[in-house]
Formats: C-alpha cells, sequence, structure tokens
C-alpha cells in the first residue's frame, strides 16, 4: 500500500467541464489528509480552457489553502509531433507542476506509433514538463520500451491516470504495459486522479494502487506516496519552489 500525500493533476471551474472551485477541491483534498494539491487547469489551446492569465495569476491564490500546500501548474497540450506545447516555455519555467498530455481536439486525426513515439521522445527532452499524462491511450500507442528509457534518462514523472478508468477505458491494457516499462527502466511514476469534481478526487486513486501493487513498484520511485519523494522530483526538476515547497512539508 502506498501512502498518497499528494494529488498530481486535478482540474477546477475554471473549464466548465469540471465543477468545483479551487478552494473546494483544496478543503477535499484536506479531509482527504492530503499535503499538497497541483492545479493543472487544461491550458489555452483546449477547447473550454482557461485564458493564459489563469495561469499567469496562479500565484495569486497563496501557497496554502485549507492547510494543503498548492503546486501551481497546468496540464498543457502537446501539440505536434515534434513535442510542442500550448504554452510558452517563459510561462512553463516558472511553473510547479507541467503535465504535459494529448487530447484529440488539439492534435486531430490518429498518430501512427512512429510519430506517437517521436512525439513522446521529444517532449521528454523538455526541461519544463514534470508529467507525463494519460500516455496509454490506444490511438496515441508508442514504444514504451524505448520512450521510458528517455523518461527515466530526463526524471519524466509518468503518470497512471484515474480518470482513464472513467473516460479513455480503452488504454486500460496498455496502462499494465506501460507500467511494467516504467518499472523496468526505472522511472518515477504518479498515481493521479485527474479530477474534475470532488468526487473522481476521492474516488479515482483506488484501481491505480492495485496497478502499482501488481508489479510491488518501489516507493521512493512513487513521487505522491510522500514528501520526501515529492520534493526529490522538483529538486531534480530544478523547480524554484522546491526549497519552499520542502520547508513547508518538512
Ligand atoms: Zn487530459
Ligand atoms: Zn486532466
Amino acid at each position: 500500500m502506498y501512502p498518497i500525500i499528494a494529488d498530481l493533476h486535478t482540474h477546477t471551474l475554471s473549464a466548465t467541464h469540471a465543477f468545483h472551485t479551487i478552494d473546494v477541491m483544496a478543503d477535499s483534498a484536506a479531509r482527504m489528509g492530503y499535503r499538497v494539491l497541483a492545479v493543472t487547469d487544461h491550458a489555452p489551446a483546449m477547447p473550454d480552457a482557461p485564458h493564459i492569465w489563469h495561469f499567469q495569476n496562479l500565484t495569486s491564490l497563496g501557497r496554502q489553502l485549507h492547510g494543503v500546500t498548492l503546486l501551481f501548474g497546468a496540464e498543457a497540450n502537446v501539440m505536434d509531433t515534434a513535442g510542442g506545447l500550448d504554452l510558452p516555455q517563459s510561462l512553463l519555467r516558472q511553473m510547479d507542476w507541467v503535465v504535459a498530455s494529448i487530447h484529440s481536439p488539439c492534435l486531430p486525426g490518429l498518430l501512427t506509433r512512429r510519430e506517437a513515439t517521436n512525439l513522446w521522445l521529444a517532449v521528454a527532452e523538455n526541461p519544463y514538463v514534470d508529467c507525463i499524462g494519460h500516455s496509454e491511450q490506444e490511438n496515441y500507442r508508442y514504444d514504451y520500451e524505448l520512450v521510458t528509457r528517455a523518461f527515466a534518462r530526463n526524471h519524466k514523472v509518468v503518470e497512471l491516470n484515474g480518470n482513464s478508468f472513467n473516460v479513455r477505458r480503452d488504454g486500460i491494457p496498455n496502462m499494465r504495459k506501460l507500467v511494467r516499462a516504467c518499472y523496468e527502466n526505472g522511472c518515477y511514476v504518479s498515481l493521479d486522479s485527474d479530477a474534475h469534481t470532488t468526487r473522481q478526487l476521492r474516488e479515482n486513486i483506488a484501481p491505480l494502487l492495485t496497478l502499482l501493487e501488481e508489479v510491488d513498484y518501489p516507493a521512493d520511485h512513487v513521487v505522491n506516496s510522500s514528501a520526501a519523494a515529492l520534493v526529490n522530483i522538483l529538486r531534480l526538476h530544478r523547480r524554484g519552489s522546491a526549497e519552499e515547497i520542502g520547508g513547508l512539508l518538512s
């Protein structure tokens, strides 16, 4: 059993297909005993996403809410097979936590396995991407063995996404293969709810725990299973807030 202390991929009412304010989400996280909540709303290329000013103004929330430490982040959209994202580097650099994901409205059409492999190899080299979002989708299947080696080399966190059990079920068999490749190549992973509601914040993690326990994943590589593991990855990613977060969690 992994003691989850943080959720590193969550959404708020800033997009209308999510339903709770950051205040309600943080309160819910506090009641679950979480110490950290990353706010990662959809970046601007996604229909229904907040304006870029949302991301520029995240720090106005303050670092803690209901006793929970906030990570100011985004779920950036991968826009092309060269790994381009829809937020400027200058803003990505300032953030605490950037998830990069493929969403079909931002990358229309299917990708060949080679294209998807090249896309993630390019994202792996982006110093301002912390986490690889729900990459198990069948439409964008890539070479797990090859790419997880690049993720491991660059300390990228590969997320296991609990919302995939609700909205991307075709990729669940792939998720098992991806976990295995991550395990064999020494990747960092996180268990993320990708919650669009407080109910999902509470319920989306349980199926992921089962997946990790099946392979007996080493806890020090599950970045949201302890404050030490989380601060370690923030430091590895040279995040400017790593020491501040470390101080708050010590
Ligand atoms: Zn997503
Ligand atoms: Zn999301």
